[in-house]
Order: structure tokens, then C-alpha cells, then sequence
């Protein structure tokens, strides 16, 4: 049984499987054009999802190899990931902001032992215990999955509409869970003429039950110091601005009232940044605060891999904290240790 939801006036929406993975699935838009069906992201690159995909394509009249292109929100393998599989089927273009287009180039040819030696490093300046990064340097050097996407061949540019006929889809760059994050705007009457302007495909940028992870952009070649968490919300407020009808996400279900859940997302997470500062009364590492932190489980119980994550999410904290001045670096320490302003 295909699962696939009819949101109106050319836009249907389908639920692709996400092995092993408490997000369970990816909501893959199949949006009609005058050129035939453009896909907004197209799920983890895994034979169960390529089937889902395959047969809701079929439940909506056509297929893979009737796709005439792909529109990719962000780099992440839960909506890229079976890009590459599409355009093989169909020819299909697939579009992706150049930010993220620069990941995906990264990716494809930064080798596992550059990877690994990456992530050493930047665990030991995080303050990393050595149990955790002993086993980086005997780690089998396989190729680590999802470390060939497919190269997009079109970019998208943020402000502008995508070259789909008959349809006005302007792209808007959204920052901060990925570099290239970008929302899609219908610029549309809505089909319930629900009161606002059009429909956001939002991608991981605005959900409505989770917050997306945000953590520092990994990238080995690039010292610059970013700011992710200051980006995310920035871009939130873009979204907003937009006030959009209604928001199809790329996770969970779609809504309305924009405003109402960016607000939310706001008081969130500057609640968390006050909370972190309590904690940066004594000055901690970047592992030291994530280990401090809270999160879905107790730190003990959190695996190897998602601990990784965490540590990242506390420095796009410390980084935010930093830049707004209610958080500094302690001069001479190493591992670097952060204390409250
Ligand atoms: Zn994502
Ligand atoms: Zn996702």
C-alpha cells in the first residue's frame, strides 16, 4: 500500500522509508509542471526507499523515468540520497544551492582517511576524552556510506524562481542546518485559500514537532569561522516574513500558522542559549558542555556516533554565544575552554 497524500492543485506528497532511523520517513513532494513531475528531494539512497518511491510515483501516473527534474533542499542522504538514481532513470536535472553543492563535492572526493584524521583533529580541539578518539585511528578505512552522492548539475540561486513551466517556485536560502539549506516557495493561492501567501516547502529548516540539528558546517579545507545557529535563526525569520499558507516539510506532517511554530523555535533556542550560559559559569570544553548538556537520553546512554553530533551542536552554541558576546574563550587553554561572559 502506497502512502501517498494529495495537498492540491498539483502537489501530492510521498512517504519514503528511512532504514533504521527514528525520523522514520522522508516526505518526497511530486510537484506537476507543464514538462511533467519535478520531485522536491528524493529519499535515502536504500532499495526499500527506491521501491516506495517508485511505486507512489506509479499510484500518481508516472514513474522514475518520467521525472523531468529533481529539487534537492539540502545535501543530507535522507533527501539526496536517491537523486542520483532518478536522474538515471529519467535524465532528470537535479538542483541544489551551491553551498551544499560544495559539500557534495567535498564529499565525493575527500578520501575515509582524510575524513578520519579531520575528525581527530577536530575531537581532540573539542576536548574529546581519548577512549573516544582512540578508535578513529584503528578505524577500518572502508568507504564510509553516503560518501558518493550524485553531483547536482543545475544550482539553485537563492531569490530566484526555478525554470518549471507553469509553476512560480522561488528558491530561499535558509542557512544553518546545512550551508546551502534552501526552502521552496509556491507563490500560489492556496488550494483551501487558507489565509497567507502560497505554500513553503520547508525541507529539515522548519518542522513541526522537532527542531533540526544544527552544528558546525564540517568542512576540511575552511578555517572561517562560522556561525550556523546565528544563520538558522535568521533564516527562520526569513521564513516567516514569507508568511506562508501553509508548510510542507520534508519530515512529519504539513501545517499552518508559520509564524506561531518560528516563534516557538525562537524561544527555544535562545531558552537553550540562557541554559548554556548557567552552565558556562565555570568554564567547560566544547565536549565538557555537550556532555552537560541536555538531550533525549542521558549522556551514558547516547552511542558513539550521535555523541559526535551532540559535540557539534554544542560548538554551534558556543560559537552563537561567542558572537553575541555573552561567551569567551579562555586564553592559553587547550583543548579551548569557554566561560560565561
Ligand atoms: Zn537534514
Ligand atoms: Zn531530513
Amino acid at each position: 500500500m502506497t502512502d501517498v497524500t494529495d495537498h492540491g492543485a498539483g502537489v501530492r506528497s510521498l512517504r519514503v522509508p528511512i532504514p533504521d532511523n527514528p525520523l522514520g520517513h522522508t516526505l518526497v513532494y511530486v510537484l506537476d509542471t507543464d514538462r511533467g513531475p519535478v520531485l522536491v528531494d528524493t529519499g535515502w539512497d536504500d532499495p526499500a526507499a527506491w521501491d516506495t518511491l517508485a511505486a507512489g510515483l506509479a499510484a500518481c501516473g508516472t514513474s522514475p523515468a518520467g521525472i523531468h527534474g529533481v529539487v534537492v533542499t539540502h545535501h543530507h542522504p535522507d533527501h539526496h540520497g536517491l537523486s542520483g538514481r532518478v536522474r538515471e532513470a529519467s535524465g532528470a536535472w537535479i538542483a541544489m544551492h551551491a553551498a551544499d553543492v560544495s559539500v557534495v563535492r567535498r564529499t565525493r572526493e575527500t578520501g575515509p582517511d582524510r575524513w578520519y584524521s579531520y575528525m581527530t583533529a577536530k575531537l581532540t580541539a573539542a576536548g574529546a576524552p581519548e577512549e573516544h578518539i582512540a578508535p578513529l585511528r584503528t578505524a577500518r578505512r572502508r568507504t564510509l556510506p553516503g560518501l558518493s552522492p550524485a553531483l547536482p548539475d543545475r544550482e539553485i540561486v537563492p531569490g530566484e524562481l526555478l525554470d518549471l513551466p507553469g509553476r512560480r517556485l522561488r528558491a530561499i536560502w535558509t542557512p544553518g542546518h546545512t550551508p546551502g539549506h534552501v526552502c521552496l516557495h509556491l507563490e500560489e493561492q492556496h488550494p483551501a485559500r487558507l489565509p497567507g501567501r502560497g505554500r513553503l516547502f520547508s525541507g529539515d529548516h522548519l518542522l513541526p514537532e522537532i527542531t533540526p540539528h544544527i552544528g558546525l558546517y564540517e568542512d576540511p579545507d575552511d578555517a572561517t569561522v562560522t556561525d550556523p545557529l546565528g544563520d538558522y535563526l535568521d533564516s527562520l525569520e526569513r521564513v516567516a516574513r514569507l508568511a506562508p499558507a501553509e508548510v510542507l516539510p520534508a519530515h512529519q506532517y504539513a501545517f499552518a500558522d508559520t509564524g506561531a511554530r518560528v516563534r516557538e523555535l525562537l524561544a527555544h533556542h535562545e531558552e537553550r542559549l540562557t541554559g548554556l550560559l548557567d552552565l558556562l559559569a565555570t568554564p567547560l570544553t566544547p565536549w565538557q558542555l555537550a556532555e552537560r548538556m541536555e538531550w533525549n537520553r542521558p549522556w551514558d546512554r547516547i552511542p558513539y556516533g550521535s555523541r559526535n553530533i551532540a559535540v557539534s551542536e554544542a560548538e554551534a552554541h558556543l560559537r552563537r554565544l561567542v558572537k553575541q558576546g555573552r561567551a569567551e574563550a579562555v586564553t592559553g587553554t587547550e583543548p579551548v575552554e569557554y566561560v560565561r561572559v
